[in-house]
């Protein structure tokens, strides 16, 4: 048996992948990370090894690495080339939709294949992608054990109350309810609070994933509790191309209105809206920070308003508020952001370190601070192999 663990994030033209060695009891080091991007459209693969070099960065046209079969056999002939010797024990994924019932990683199975393709219309845009990875390395390394880790999973503690829409029952029973997501990275938070923060690991924590999608949960005593996805991964925050939560009766209106099929207005809640459709220059908060144009400063006051509206909803479920935790990439890399919103929170107790925050803590808030803020890195791929290690018993 290898000493391998190979993480996989299928997306729709990407295939991310990490692989970890397996150390003592509880030790996982990061080996290589690295993706092939612009399947079917401009293949390149990249990839960085323990120690940040360079170790792949190669390109294809179009037709040659057009599927994640390809990309996979891409990245194994890149790993046996660099890890030659060493063995792979399993492969962990993440798999974006666990649908109402797993609340744990999933060992891959025939039958658990069928019944995570029962979740596709759920998550049309990623499920698909998710299970081709699983697939691809059937197909090429059949022996090897698999693990599903769900996106949703951490987020099935969530009392009915929290779960429902205010549906007709049955709607709820079909599968319609408030599941969550970015549950891994929430997982990785919770699990490291005790180590990075342990006087606020069994309190009332708010957490800011920040990234190009963008949720907040809230997380009492290491569960969660509440959290601003809901049934798909379009609600809550406003997020780089997506607008977060907002009134339905837009879709009606723009389906009997305006004439659009319901592939455009999918089209245009996933790609087209955000920070991107607001600033009509782009979703890259580093871009917007930097622009002197009125519309970026709009897109980003109004993503702070979101986020800012969200913290005193999950609070108020919380009961109160003991820290707020910024994580993803704009709550660990914007200063900016961080003290946008920390601002704004002054009424919950927080008082910033400006100092603290432009050195991305891990504690931004003042020693007097009632309730403080942090920033902790997350790591969703190390989430995954921890999962994927237990599982297999390796
Ligand atoms: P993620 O999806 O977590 O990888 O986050 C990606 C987003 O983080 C990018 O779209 C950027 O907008 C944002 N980001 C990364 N670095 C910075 C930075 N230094 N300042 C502001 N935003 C950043």
């Amino acid at each position: 048996m290898g000493n391998g663990i190979l993480v996989l994030n299928a997306g729709s033209s990407s295939l991310k992948f990490s692989v970890f060695d397996i150390g003592g009891p509880g030790v996982l080091d990061a080996m290589a990370v690295g993706q092939v991007e612009g399947l079917g459209t401009a293949p390149h693969l990249k990839a960085k090894g323990a120690d940040g070099s360079v170790i792949a960065d190669q390109r294809w046209t179009t037709s040659e690495v057009a599927t994640h079969g390809r990309a996979l056999q891409e990245i194994a002939t890149l790993l046996r080339s660099r890890f030659a010797g060493q063995e792979l024990a399993g492969v962990g994924h993440r798999v974006v939709h666990g649908g109402p019932d797993y609340s744990a990683p999933l060992l891959i199975t025939p039958q658990a294949m069928e019944k995570l393709a029962t979740f596709v219309p759920l998550a049309p845009l990623h499920q698909p992608h998710n299970l081709a990875a699983i697939r691809a390395v059937q197909e090429a390394r059949p022996e090897l054990p698999q693990v599903a880790c769900f996106d949703t999973a951490f987020h099935r503690s969530h009392d009915t109350v929290v779960q429902l829409y205010g549906l007709p029952y049955e709607y709820f029973e079909r599968g319609i309810r408030r599941y969550g997501f970015h549950g891994l990275s929430y997982e990785y938070i919770a699990a490291t609070l005790p180590e990075v923060a342990p006087e606020i690991a069994a309190g009332r924590v708010v957490v800011a994933h920040l990234g190009s999608g963008a949720s907040m949960c809230a997380i009492h005593n290491g569960r969660s509790v509440s959290s601003s996805m809901g049934f798909t991964a379009l609600d809550g925050l406003l997020m780089g191309t997506r607008p977060g939560n907002m009134d339905p009766g837009i879709v009606l209106y723009l389906l009997e209105h305006e004439g659009m099929s319901a592939k455009e207005i999918e089209e245009l809640l996933y790609k087209r809206s955000g920070l991107l459709g607001l600033s009509g220059i782009g979703n890259d908060m580093r871009v917007l920070q930097e622009s002197d144009s009125p519309r970026a400063r709009l897109a980003i006051d109004h993503f702070v308003y979101r986020i800012s509206r969200e913290l005193g909803g999950l609070a108020a479920v919380l009961g109160g508020l003991d820290a707020l935790v910024f994580t993803a990439g704009i709550g660990e890399n914007s200063a900016y952001i961080r003290r946008r919103v920390c601002e704004q929170a002054k009424w919950l107790g927080i008082d910033l370190d400006a100092a603290a925050n432009e050195q991305a803590g891990p504690r931004i808030s003042s020693a007097g601070s009632k309730a403080s803020a942090w920033v902790v890195p997350t790591n969703e791929e190390l989430m995954i192999a921890r999962h994927t290690r237990v599982l297999l018993g390796l």
